[in-house]
């Protein structure tokens, strides 16, 4: 059997979960923030790098080593028998006559990808559309060109960013073929957007978010939970439940607050300034967040920092990306906020305990 060659291309840190839960193929087309300044999220590895623009150009030649790896590996396939199927046995046979590639991150991204279906790819870094809108939708036709077998391309967005984008140019991009926007509207509250420097208002979240939907996008939105603390959670809740009521994205997307290293909120906390709320004060601002929703959206806690437990010591929310329909499932949501608030805080893990996870 030939030897797979040595095709590699750029890849960023993160994804949102859901994209690392469906494999997607990761295409880098910026690199880090450009923004970089979320009190929250400023100090974090991912943020250190200055942000830059890739060139076209530069971007097709990783597509196209994507592809190159993918050929090969499908190329494997057929030779074993199994007709382009890819699957473990695949995976581990190259592995055993080529173990430096289980170090590649190349070839594990686009094998995990092929390995489940070959269906989603996911732009990084932090805010694809800063990029001119006609290199842009030339990277997409080309993603899509290069892989037919793609349903679903998604990207993370900064609100600011969409805001300032004309509807054409939004619907060209979602003619081109992306589907949908991450989108960290993080709070509703303007006092609090402020606080944490996210460079956005309350208005502008729901005016990138009714844009985003009125050109044809999935809208994704993410929230913190316990990012204004005890003294601003009625605030958070309340302003949040009004700005995700009047966009009605199609997923609201939980991430708790845990202050990172490094970061000038941690800073906060560290001296005091910052008080980090309980678990039972997180699921009352939940509630009353919940409570106030009229929206027809999914509504998910998938990440693990939606850590409430059960008496059980289950999870309280399953962690699944399509999470809770609404308004079908919100009775269920508000009962298991409820026997949250029932189980003693000592059995939740108290944001406190997660400062040093990784922040996937
Ligand atoms: S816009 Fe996003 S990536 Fe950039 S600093 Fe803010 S939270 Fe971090």
């Amino acid at each position: 059997m030939k030897k797979l060659s040595t095709h590699s291309f750029e890849l960023g840190a993160i994804r949102p979960p859901s994209e690392g839960g469906s494999h997607s193929l990761l295409i880098r087309v910026t690199r880090n923030c450009p923004w970089s300044r979320c009190k929250f999220c400023y100090g974090t590895p991912y943020n250190r790098e200055k942000f830059q623009l890739r060139g076209v150009e530069d971007i097709k030649k990783d597509i196209q080593a994507a592809k190159t790896i993918s050929d090969e590996i499908k190329q494997v396939s057929w030779q074993l028998g199994y007709a382009g199927q890819i699957n473990n046995v695949v995976g581990s046979t190259i592995i055993q006559r080529e173990p430096n590639l289980s170090e590649s991150h190349s070839f594990v991204t686009v094998f995990n990808w092929l390995n489940s279906g070959g269906r989603t790819a996911f732009l990084q870094d932090a805010d694809s559309l800063i990029m001119r809108t006609p290199d842009l939708i030339e990277v997409i036709k080309y993603l899509r060109e290069t892989f037919p077998s793609l349903e679903r391309i998604t990207s993370y967005a900064r609100a600011k960013t969409i805001c300032r984008k004309t509807l054409e140019e939004l619907k060209g991009i979602r003619v081109a073929g992306l589907n949908r926007l991450h989108v960290g509207l993080e709070s509703g509250d303007d006092e609090l957007l402020e606080h944490i420097d996210k460079g956005v208002t309350a208005e502008q979240n729901i005016i990138a978010g009714r844009k985003a939907k009125e050109t044809g996008f999935e809208f994704s939105a993410y929230v913190m939970p316990g990012l204004g603390g005890p003294s601003r959670s009625e605030q958070h809740a309340k302003n949040t439940a009004r700005v995700l009521n009047e966009i009605n994205p199609h997923y609201i997307r939980f991430r708790p607050f845990v202050p990172r290293p490094n970061t000038p909120l941690f800073d906060e906390y560290q001296s005091g300034k910052l008080q980090i709320s309980s678990p039972h004060e997180r699921l009352r601002e939940l509630k009353t967040m919940i409570e106030a929703l009229t929206v027809t959206s999914r509504v998910c806690f998938d990440h693990m920092m939606n850590a409430w437990r059960k008496e059980s010591g289950e999870l309280l929310f399953t962690q699944d990306y399509e999470g809770y329909k609404f308004p079908e499932e919100k009775e269920r949501v508000l009962e298991l906020i409820e026997e949250g608030l029932r189980v003693s805080e000592l059995l939740h893990i108290d944001a406190k305990d997660m400062v040093a996870m990784p922040h996937l």
